[in-house]
């Protein structure tokens, strides 16, 4: 075996940061080794993901940090962290938009970018496959539908895939009568019938903005017009996503639904080596497909509409939506009120096309501006 990889874990205090921490430490220090790792505010909880890796860098992006071993602070010093700390793989796990200048300083690091933040592929994906193609390196999705699908591309080869299907488990609402849609609480929406994840995503899960974020990552990820991809619901969360071969056949990924599994597959990569999680035994299991309901979830389909307006509605449909979760989360705007404001922001007029990440950022300043409008005229 070959030194360890050098991985830096971005995010490391939340679902998908402490769940890489697990496979880490599960592949042992001769396979892989810490360089750095980040929190926003939890400086506690940092110091204690620090505590097993002792020459790790550690960046408090949002907080002031109290401790000597923080070397680095802020926004931009966990960009900083990034572009020294020599890593081979980067782990982004940051939630949100703020994970999209991470994720380019590690790719400008000429570091592999193992890639949980969405958002980062849909406010800049074209921009960072660019990017990544100019610094001869590679984005290998974490998500769990896209690392299915990257797994099933690698093997079969752009050429020869017709469709991509993205699974989705149709969240807490699945079964919930539509007209009682009004009288979700924040509490309700943020229990995740199948995985265990940050608030966010799985209010995301619930409206299904998680899996219309998801589209538009594939659509940037794999260069396929967003009419190939496709959404099914599949409450049990085994198969993560399926192709359809040129030759009319259906390939699925199917394993529990165990993040470490698509964590440790983008770490190692390209290499496929034993996993301590996510092994499913089929025997006995019930899978079931079917077409995801407009009505219930209007933020899918609002998602196909900002892909065919452009990149920057793209952003602004992103933005939109973290507006009007936190919104929702601080209980001033309903359930219900989720999608109304991202579908105002999105009869805003967003460019077409972003050259550059500067354009990226002030499109998601100016629609997170005009969402906090729509939302105050919504107030419950
Ligand atoms: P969590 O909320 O659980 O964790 C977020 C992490 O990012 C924490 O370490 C947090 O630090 C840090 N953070 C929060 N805000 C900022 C910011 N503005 N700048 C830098 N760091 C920040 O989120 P998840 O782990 O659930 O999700 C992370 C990303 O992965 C999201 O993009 C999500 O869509 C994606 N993803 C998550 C999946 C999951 O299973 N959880 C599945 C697929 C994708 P602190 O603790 O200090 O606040
Ligand atoms: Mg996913």
């Amino acid at each position: 075996m070959g030194a360890p990889t050098r991985v830096a874990v971005l995010g490391a205090t939340g679902s998908i940061g402490t769940q890489a921490l697990e496979v880490l430490a599960a592949l042992g220090p001769d396979r892989a080794t810490v360089v750095a790792l980040s929190a926003h505010r939890d400086e506690v909880a940092l110091l204690r993901a620090a505590a097993a890796w002792p020459d790790a860098e550690l960046a408090l992006s949002g907080a002031a940090r109290h401790e000597e071993r923080v070397g680095y602070s802020g926004a931009e010093g966990l960009v900083r962290m990034v572009e020294r700390c020599g890593a081979d793989v980067v782990v982004n796990g940051v939630a949100g938009s703020s994970g999209l200048m991470p994720s380019v300083a590690a790719i400008r690091s000429g570091a592999r970018l193992a890639l949980a933040n969405k958002e980062t592929m849909v406010m800049a994906g074209s921009l960072v496959m660019d990017e990544a193609r100019r610094r001869g390196t590679r984005v290998i999705p974490v998500d769990s539908e896209h690392a299915a699908v990257f797994a099933l591309h690698e093997r079969f080869g752009a050429g020869s895939i017709e469709e991509l299907v993205l699974t989705a488990s149709g969240g807490a609402f699945r079964d919930r009568p539509i007209d009682s849609f009004g009288s979700i609480s924040v509490a309700e929406a943020t229990r995740h019938p199948n995985w265990s994840m940050g608030a966010k995503i799985t209010i995301d899960s619930a409206t299904m903005a998680n899996k219309g974020l998801e589209v538009i990552e594939a659509v940037r990820l794999f260069g396929v017009a967003p009419e190939r991809v496709k959404v099914l619901v599949h409450p049990q969360s085994r198969v993560h996503a399926l192709v359809r071969t040129t030759d009319g056949t259906l390939y699925a990924q199917v394993s529990e639904p165990d993040m470490r599994v698509p964590i440790q597959n983008a770490i190692t990569w390209p290499s496929l080596e034993p996993c301590a999680f996510g092994r499913l035994d089929l025997a006995g299991a019930r899978l079931e497909f079917s077409e995801p309901e407009e009505a219930r979830y209007p933020l899918l389909g609002l998602a196909y509409r900002a892909l065919r307006s452009g990149e920057g509605a793209c952003v602004a449909y992103n933005a939109a939506d973290e507006v009007a979760v936190e919104a929702f989360r601080s209980t001033r705007l309903s359930y219900v009120d989720i999608p109304r404001v991202v579908e105002a922001v999105l009869a805003g007029r967003w460019p077409v096309h972003l050259a550059t990440f500067d354009e990226v950022l002030a499109v998601d300043t100016a629609a997170r501006e005009a969402a906090l409008i729509a939302a105050k005229g919504f107030q419950p």
